[in-house]
Order: C-alpha cells, then sequence, then structure tokens
C-alpha cells in the first residue's frame, strides 16, 4: 500500500463513529480509530505493531484450540455477520464487555482484520458464545473470573439476585468506568444500559457523585444523597447511593460498586409527613386553647404559645421540665393527678383548678383542665395531653349571673311582702273608718247629735290613709326621676318646733317630746314642707317604736356650717346588722315585724332622698331594747348656696 492510500485507509476508517480495531495478518495491530482509543484507554502509538491479544484477557487468547482473532473470523459468517460479546482489556487490566464483529479484507502482507467495538446496548443483539457467558459472568465475580472457572447455579442465582434487587446496583473499575449495572439502575437514571456501560462516572456533572467515587477508590465507603439530574433522560431522581470499594483476589483495589436507592417515594412521604407535621403544629401552636404532652416521666415535651402564656413562661422553657420546675411547689399537685392518669391509664376530664392552688398572689384564675393518656400504634403509653382552658371569665360570668339571680329573688320577695304590707297598712284604717261613719249616720238618723270625737277619729283614719298613699307617691317619684323641691331661706328651729307642736297634738300622752332648740337660730335653704316630712316622719318613728313611752329628746345645734338634727328615742332600737339597710326601699327591721308595727318601709327612703337632695346626710346610731338616734345634717344657709344654686338647675322644681 502506498503512502497515500494508507492515509485514505486511515481517513476511512476513522470516519466510522464506532470503534474500530485494526490489524494485519499476524494479529498485530495497525490502527486504532479515536473512538477505540477512548474505550480502550491506549493511544494509537502505544499499540502499534503490538500483537492483538494484548487487548484480550488470557484465558480468551484460545477459543476452541483456536487463535481468538481466527476464532472470530471462522465463526463470523456462520452467524450471518451478527456480532458476539467478548470481554477485551482496557489499558490497566479492566475487563469490558462488548459486542464484537470480525472482518477480514485484502490478501498475504496487505490482509486486514478488523474488529469493530460497540458497547452492550440494553437489549443485546448479540447470541451467546462460549467466551461470551464466561466473560459477562467474570464480572459478577469482581474480575476474579478465570477462564477454566465454569458458570455454576450459584453464579446465575447471583446475578438473578442482582437483576431483580429492588435496589439500582452498579460496578464501576477504577478509571471508573461503569462496567456493569442492573436493570432497576439504567430505570432510575432514565438512560439506555448501552449509554450507561462505558460511562466513566468522573464526567458526570455532579461533583458530589463524583467526590463520593473518587473517595471509594481510595477505599473508602461514601454516601450520598440528592437529586440526580440525567443530562440524558432530562430527569431527576432523588436517590440516597451507597459506593462501596472492591478488591480482587490480590486485595487490590480494583473498582467499587454503587447501591442507588430511588427515594421519591419516601421524598414524597416525607414531604407530606412535614406538611402534616406543619399544619398539626400551626393548629397547635395557634389554638386558642392550653395545650400541652408530657412523657411518661411527666416532663414537657410539648406546649402551645396558649398554655405558656396561662403558665406565664415562654413555651421553650417548658420542655424537658417539670410542672412543679415550672409552677412551682403548686405543680407538685398537678403531677400527683398526672401520675394518676399514668398509673390508671384512664383519663380525667374537666378538672378545675385555680391560680391559688400554684401562687398566693396575683389575679385570680380559673382553669378548667382534661388530662388523657396518649398511646402509640402498639398500645404503649407514651405519656399525658393537656387540654386546659382558662374559664376565669366565664366563672365570673357565672358568679354575676348567680348575683343577679339572688337579687332578682330577693327583689321578688321584697315586692311580694311589700303588696302584703301594702294591702294591709291600706285596709287597716278603713275598717275604723267604715264603723265611724256607720255610728255617725246611725245618730243622724235618730235625731241624735254627731260625735266630735268620732268624728276626729274619722279624720285621723282618712289621714293615716292619705299619709300612707302619699308615701306610695313620693316613693314612686324618686323612683321616675325624683321629688320636687321647692327650695327657699328656711329657719330649721321654727319648723321642728311647729311639727312637734302638730305631732303632740295628735298623739296620745304616754310619751313627753322634748325639744332643745339652738341658741341661735338656723337657717337653712330648704323646701319647707319636705323638710316638715322629714322632721314629722322621724318624729313618728319615734313615738311608734318607743311602745313604753318615754320622752323624745329633739335637739337642733350648729357644727361647723351644718345644722344638726336629733330625734332620740328610748323605743326598740334597730340591730346592728339592719342599720346600714334602714334607708333603703320597703325596708323594715327584723324585730319590728315581732312587735307588729305597721309601715310600709318608706318613710326613711324618702327621708334620705330628701336630705341628700337638700346636700344633707341623715344617719341613725341605736342599741336594740335601748333606743335610737337618728341625725340629719343640713348645711346652713350661708353654706348651702353654692351648692344648692347648682343643684336647682336640674334636680328642683
Ligand atoms: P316604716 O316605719 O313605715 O316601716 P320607715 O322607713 O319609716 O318605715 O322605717 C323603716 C324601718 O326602720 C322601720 O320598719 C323600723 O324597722 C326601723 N325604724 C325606723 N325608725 C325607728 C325607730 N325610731 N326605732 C326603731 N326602729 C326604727
Amino acid at each position: 500500500m502506498t503512502r497515500s492510500a494508507a492515509d485514505d485507509f486511515k481517513l476511512l476508517v476513522e470516519a466510522i463513529a464506532d470503534p474500530l480495531v485494526a490489524c494485519d495478518g499476524q494479529e498485530r495491530i495497525v490502527h486504532l480509530t479515536p473512538p477505540a482509543e477512548r474505550l480502550l484507554g491506549w493511544t494509537n502509538e502505544e499499540l502499534r505493531g503490538r500483537p492483538f491479544t494484548l487487548l484480550v484477557p488470557q484465558r480468551l487468547h484460545h477459543v476452541d484450540g483456536c487463535p481468538l482473532f481466527h476464532y472470530l473470523l471462522d465463526r463470523q459468517p456462520l452467524r450471518g455477520g451478527c456480532p458476539m460479546l467478548l470481554p477485551l482489556q482496557r489499558r490497566g487490566g479492566e475487563e469490558l464487555l462488548l459486542e464484537v464483529t470480525a472482518g477480514r479484507a485484502g490478501q498475504d502482507e496487505h490482509q486486514r482484520l478488523v474488529l469493530s467495538l460497540r458497547r452492550v446496548p440494553e437489549s443485546p443483539s448479540f447470541t451467546p458464545e462460549p467466551f461470551a457467558q464466561d466473560v459477562s459472568l467474570q464480572l459478577w465475580h469482581d474480575g476474579h473470573a478465570s477462564a477454566t472457572r465454569p458458570f455454576s447455579a450459584a453464579d446465575r442465582l447471583y446475578q438473578a439476585i442482582i437483576e431483580n434487587a429492588p435496589l439500582g446496583i452498579l460496578h464501576f473499575d477504577k478509571t471508573p468506568v461503569i462496567t456493569l449495572c442492573n436493570d432497576y439502575f439504567v430505570r432510575i437514571i432514565g438512560s439506555s444500559k448501552r449509554l450507561l456501560i462505558g460511562l466513566n462516572l468522573l464526567t458526570l456533572r455532579d461533583e458530589q457523585i463524583m467526590s463520593c467515587v473518587r473517595a471509594t477508590l481510595t477505599g473508602q465507603h461514601t454516601y450520598y444523597e440528592g437529586n440526580y439530574a440525567s443530562v440524558t433522560a432530562q430527569k431527576v431522581t432523588p436517590v440516597r447511593v451507597h459506593f462501596a470499594p472492591c478488591y480482587d483476589e490480590h486485595g487490590q483495589l480494583n473498582g467499587g460498586i454503587g447501591i442507588i436507592e430511588d427515594v421519591t417515594v419516601q421524598r414524597r412521604m416525607e414531604e407530606e409527613r412535614a406538611t402534616q407535621s406543619a399544619l398539626v403544629d400551626t393548629l397547635l401552636r395557634t389554638a386558642p386553647i392550653g395545650m400541652a404532652f408530657l412523657d411518661s416521666h411527666l416532663r414537657y415535651v410539648r406546649v402551645n404559645d396558649m398554655l405558656a402564656r396561662m403558665n406565664g413562661k415562654p413555651a421553650d422553657e417548658h420542655i424537658g421540665c417539670r410542672p412543679r420546675e415550672i409552677l412551682g411547689p403548686g405543680g407538685t399537685k398537678l403531677e400527683q393527678v398526672l401520675q394518676d392518669v399514668l398509673e390508671t391509664g384512664k383519663p380525667l376530664e374537666h378538672l378545675e383548678m385555680n391560680s391559688r392552688d400554684f401562687y398566693e398572689d396575683g389575679p385570680v384564675h380559673h382553669w378548667a383542665s382534661s388530662l388523657y393518656p396518649v398511646r402509640g400504634k402498639d398500645g404503649r403509653l407514651l405519656g399525658i395531653g393537656a387540654i386546659v382552658e382558662d374559664i376565669t371569665e366565664r366563672k365570673a360570668a357565672e358568679q354575676e349571673r348567680a348575683r343577679l339571680y339572688r337579687e332578682a329573688q330577693e327583689a321578688i320577695r321584697v315586692r311580694d311582702d311589700f303588696l302584703t304590707v301594702a294591702s294591709h297598712e291600706l285596709k287597716t284604717p278603713l275598717t275604723p273608718l267604715s264603723l265611724r261613719l256607720a255610728s255617725l249616720e246611725r245618730r243622724l238618723e235618730q235625731g241624735e247629735p254627731a260625735d266630735p270625737s268620732s268624728l276626729r277619729h274619722a279624720r285621723q283614719h282618712l289621714l293615716r290613709l292619705t299619709a300612707l298613699i302619699n308615701d306610695l307617691l313620693d316613693a314612686s317619684r324618686i323612683e321616675s326621676g325624683g321629688l320636687a323641691l321647692h327650695p327657699q331661706p328656711t329657719r330649721l328651729d321654727a319648723l321642728t318646733e311647729h311639727v312637734i307642736r302638730v305631732t303632740e297634738g295628735t298623739h296620745g300622752a304616754e310619751h313627753r317630746i322634748a325639744f332643745h332648740p339652738s341658741s341661735t337660730p338656723l337657717q337653712v335653704l330648704g323646701d319647707p314642707y319636705r323638710l316638715e316630712q322629714v322632721i314629722a316622719n322621724l318624729l313618728e318613728n319615734a313615738l311608734k317604736y318607743s311602745p313604753d313611752g318615754g320622752t323624745i329628746d329633739v335637739a337642733l345645734e350648729p357644727r361647723d356650717e351644718l345644722a344638726l338634727l336629733s330625734v332620740r328615742d328610748p323605743g326598740i332600737g334597730i340591730p346592728a346588722d339592719q342599720q346600714q339597710h334602714l334607708f333603703e326601699r320597703y325596708f323594715r327591721a327584723r324585730n319590728v315585724s315581732t312587735h307588729s308595727y305597721g309601715g310600709l318601709g318608706l318613710g326613711l327612703y324618702i327621708c334620705r332622698d330628701i336630705v341628700e337632695r337638700h346636700g344633707g346626710r341623715i344617719w341613725v346610731e341605736s342599741e336594740v331594747g335601748r333606743g335610737s338616734t337618728f341625725y340629719v345634717a343640713l348645711p346652713t344657709l350661708q353654706q348651702k348656696q353654692g351648692s344648692l344654686e347648682q343643684a336647682s338647675e336640674h334636680s328642683v322644681h
């Protein structure tokens, strides 16, 4: 062949994409195409002129007693040109499983033997040859197989296990090129087996994987977890990989394996779990009710914001602590209750506690707790769940409701009592009045003169009736906005004296009324009619509640800028606990009913209203069985001037 013809041949073979190895008739290598150089790890220059067997594992130099190349050439036509599976040796000794097609061209010294190589595709296009099964299996043995080694049942089992393992498995040599992988790995990566076998792991884009492989080739076990992005399949797969080094029979590291787990489902489950957990977490944290979980040693494991607020400590500070460490000595009581729940395994609901169980001071808070055992799926007791509700407001509302109910009941009772008393009081003067009038009528019919004492008595009963009705009207006026007042400068001493005179005239002789006037005249700005009503009422009560007669002392004296009127009687007195209620509407002291004195319980109520609207004050000092003294203090005219002028604008008519 001329030089130009050789160049042409070279150009021709280099244009072929599949790796080619060309040899001369003596099976010496003449040329390697660049893909073949890359595949086998040798350069053209290094191999030119060297025997073809350099590329063939020792055990396959002869097959069936025939040199390998000749065996291939002889078999090729019989196989109809189908490729055969043959392991070739890369530089360094690693074996590479390839589909090969052998061809021959030229004669004698120009004879060329050509071997076309192809990586093993996913669907093999070769038919098994004796060496094909032998070489494919030797890879499962980490390169330790020999030509003499039989293809055992154990080998088949081993292969079956790897092919059917629910994990991706790959083997790589020292270079590190993938020499073998199972279908699961192919599925995970999403490439074809043909592309994966022979792929150099150091050409991957993922630096993390590459550093794992490098470390594995120094004898370490390495682990990778991440999203593997396949360049060829445009596919991203979340994977977890364990890389382990492999050794030959001399203990020399000759590559490694990778065990790949597709963690897509786990990832999805983890994400779902994380979402669920975030959801539960948010619910727990923001729930408007206190919640906690304590482990079986009664230590807080989770505490939500609301409970943390109730306990007055941040949620984080609870974790790992027992209740007594958070709530102080009072927490011991709670721990006992929690321990009971743990021991009995029975929930405890609506347990009421209040802040006094834990703290001595501070505002009182009430809580209702439900404590229940929490078990795992296997029924094992994990701890206690606690739900705590702040029921302070509810309690307060309940108490308020109870108070209002009591008051309403009391008001109904008072009203009923009043109606009974009022009807009785109104009826009492009617009977004698009617009798007096009947007797008067009889006398007049019989032509007898009218008895003036009968007429006087009849008139007194009428006056009594009128007074009762006036009291009722006054009380209702007070309730609906106040009595009409017509203030004017009034001499209190003269007014008192007048009332005493009138009273003496209408009452029997069993009482004496002693008046102790002030040394100087006392003038107030007031409604004389209403002030007279006050003095008369006090005087009448003094007489009424002093059944054994005696002296009623009425005194009037100046006290600073006040006029102080007192009415003292030697009567039945008023129990101490009743005195504060005397001036309430319808109130009648307990000891009155036992003595059966008539009255509606309105007089003092009206008195207080009149006195207070004059800017004054009314009160009593009394002792049961020894009598009572009622006091009325009114501002004298000079003092009163200013305040009454103000008050008169809206309350004086
Ligand atoms: P009434 O006398 O019509 O019952 P009052 O309002 O005038 O109503 O008095 C209220 C209550 O105060 C009386 O029912 C009585 O129990 C008590 N009270 C008033 N004055 C005296 C008094 N001088 N001595 C004892 N108790 C009195």
